[in-house]
């Protein structure tokens, strides 16, 4: 039996490092989910796929393969994308890919298969209403659109990718409104899961926050 935390909510609302953080001091395997939408888009952009050939799309979902590490580093068919996945091109793509059903489908099964058997925290979109919507603790983590543009401008910083701040902010709006809309699996907030504001507090904080959710939702189903 596995123990299943699901985290989701917009770009830029902390989901990736608090997830790190919350899965290192509680012995949960952390799943990026929005890295395989990110490998799918990579993988088009390299075999000069559109997002309308459907056929080439199903024979290219059908020999990839993505490997997430322990240390973090992610693999696209045997080779290192971890910094190449999060580059502008791959951000303008992923997000027209990730509506078709195609795609999704064939993710929701990869994203089954590498919880199986194990306790996680999963960060994505989608995780608290559609892949697990059975999971034991359900979070929508959320910050103003500007703060979250502010925070992935410096985590680009960090990571040596250039960028400005509008930029940044238009192609987070401009995902938002794609992500929150759009047919299949959007962004949304299960009816059960717990909201989290981030806007004005520091990392430390939202850990903190959500380690005491956890605890508290675990210690009342027991
Ligand atoms: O989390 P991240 O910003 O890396 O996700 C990239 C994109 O992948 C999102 O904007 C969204 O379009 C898609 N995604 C999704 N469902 C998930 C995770 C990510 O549709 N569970």
């Amino acid at each position: 039996m596995s123990f299943i935390v699901a985290i989701d909510g917009p770009a830029g609302a902390g989901k990736g490092t608090i997830t790190k953080l919350v899965g290192q001091k509680l012995g949960l395997v952390n799943i990026d989910t929005g890295a395989t939408f990110r490998c799918v888009a990579l993988n088009m952009i390299q075999e000069h796929i559109d997002i309308t050939e459907e056929e080439k799309i199903r024979e290219m979902l059908n020999k990839m393969n993505i490997e997430m590490h322990p240390d973090g580093k992610i693999f696209l068919n045997g080779e290192e994308v971890t910094k190449r996945i999060r580059e502008n091109d791959v951000n303008k793509f992923v997000s027209p890919i990730s509506v078709l059903s195609i795609v999704r489908n064939k993710l929701l099964e990869v994203q089954r298969k590498i919880a199986e058997g194990k306790n996680v925290i999963m960060e994505g979109r989608d995780i608290g209403t559609v892949v697990f919507p059975n999971a034991d603790v359900k979070i929508y983590l959320d910050a103003t659109p500007e703060e979250r543009a502010r925070r992935r401008v410096i985590q680009n910083q960090e990571k040596g990718i250039e960028c400005s701040y509008e930029e940044v902010l238009a192609g987070i709006k401009d995902r938002d409104k794609r992500d929150s809309t759009r047919k299949i699996a959007p962004l949304k907030k299960a009816e059960d899961a717990i909201y989290v504001d981030s806007t004005n507090l520091s990392v430390e904080q939202v850990v903190e926050k959500i380690i005491e959710i956890i605890k508290e939702v675990t210690k009342k189903k027991s």
